[in-house]
């Protein structure tokens, strides 16, 4: 049975574009996923320690036959691959990849808690999501332009970017 998953992507280390450019063809690649729809890519301030480099974010779309949590390993091992350095919590990273909606699914697991439990209060998720599902929803949250209006997105920038 077919899915849809949204991804978040961030990072911020050892060239946020092209690692965010490649993982997107990687999603693309994943067995039993097929990339629907990506977001233009956004810089970011960081969450939390401001002495790291700014981020760049952006949001997939996927149609899916994984489950949930295979789906989560496949993002963590996509992680791994891309020699993700994690030093502390909210630090700098390679790639990091969230799993922000499946269907309107709620998840609650130890490994897993979809919606994505930040994914409301962050412009550089809803900006790009919202770019590529104006209509969309988080399950229990609302509208994402609804939520978009309140939180502001000043600190975003959309990035051009020429391959
Ligand atoms: P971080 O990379 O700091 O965003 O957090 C990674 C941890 O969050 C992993 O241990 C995951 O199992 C857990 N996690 C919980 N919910 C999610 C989600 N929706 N997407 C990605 N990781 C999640």
């Amino acid at each position: 049975m077919s899915h849809i998953a949204y991804i978040g992507l961030g990072s911020n280390l050892e060239n946020p574009v092209q690692q965010l450019l490649t993982a997107l063809t990687e999603l693309d690649q994943l067995d039993q996923c097929q990339l629907i729809a990506q977001s233009s890519l956004y810089s970011s301030k960081p969450v939390g320690p401001q002495d790291q480099p700014d981020f760049v974010n952006a949001v997939a779309k996927l149609q899916t036959e994984l489950t949930p949590l295979v789906l989560l390993d496949r993002l963590q091992a996509l992680e791994q691959s891309h020699r993700r350095i994690r030093e502390r919590h909210w630090g700098p990273r390679t790639l990091d990849l969230d799993l922000l909606l499946y269907d309107d699914d709620f998840i609650t697991n130890p490994r897993l808690t979809v919606p994505h439990a930040h994914m409301h209060e962050r412009g550089f998720v809803l900006l790009p999501l919202q770019e590529i599902s104006p209509e969309i929803s988080i399950p229990g949250k609302g509208l994402v332009t609804e939520i978009l209006h309140y939180i502001g997105t000043d600190d975003l920038q959309l990035l051009t970017v020429t391959e």
